[in-house]
């Protein structure tokens, strides 16, 4: 049964969400700062993290990233804030997904199952995808690049894995979103492009000088070995 760690300042928002994870087999518990939350988030081990981003002591985002800093549990932010920049940047920090207020408790189920399923180890340990100086082994969810680890957050493994076991050919930023964020419907393109550039950061190569990720205009992207 997996264990759901719920960061809420919200009494009432908190209960609610504390019994429709129980409802829904999960275990759950609660804090409402984000102190407490990133205490219990590094004590409890739990396997994911509900966080909202406006709690009363710290800054939902800096919570993000104090986690990130230490943990790759996965993180699902819930934002009353329904704005496109709020959204991408706690992508960038590191946040698995996102649920924006108000919610209900079958599409929160939904988000959670997705999320862990992603990012669930695979248990039959398949060898590693390489692409010229790029290795990733896919069981324990690691990645190399000319034999440096790549310090990569799960939806950057996801992406990268979903490039590298296609090597070559051009992904659309739809089959991305669908494939790798599970939006089906289409979603923010501009979640894809943000993790792009997160990625060829750590590749160390950047749009106008690309080595191993191509982005072709209009179309979408490729990654080839250089
Ligand atoms: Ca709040």
């Amino acid at each position: 049964m997996p264990h759901i760690l719920v960061l809420e300042d919200d009494a009432q928002v908190r209960s609610a969400l504390l019994r429709a994870l129980a409802e829904r087999g999960y275990g759950a518990s609660s804090t409402g700062t984000g102190l407490a939350g990133l205490d219990a988030a590094l004590r409890d081990r739990p396997d994911l993290v509900l966080l909202d981003l406006g709690l009363p002591d710290i800054d939902g985002h800096q919570v993000l990233r104090m986690i990130r800093a230490v943990s790759r549990v996965p993180v699902i932010v819930a934002t009353a804030r329904d704005d496109e920049a709020e959204i991408v940047r706690a992508l960038d920090s590191g946040a698995d997904d996102y649920l924006v207020k108000p919610f209900g408790a079958a599409q929160l189920d939904a988000r959670i199952r997705a999320v862990l399923r992603r990012t669930a180890g695979d248990g039959d340990r398949p060898g590693p995808i390489t692409v010229g100086g790029l290795v990733l082994d896919v069981g324990a969810r690691t990645a190399r690049l000319d034999g440096q680890p790549l310090e990569l957050t799960p939806r950057e493994f996801d992406l990268l894995r979903y490039l590298a076991e296609r090597p070559g050919q051009v992904v659309g930023k739809r089959e991305l979103l669908a494939e790798v964020w599970h939006q089906p419907y289409g979603g923010a393109e501009k979640t894809v492009d943000v993790h792009l550039s997160w990625l060829r950061r750590k590749l160390g190569e950047t749009a106008q000088a690309p080595r191993y990720l191509h982005t072709v205009r209009s179309v979408g992207v490729r990654l080839e070995a250089p």
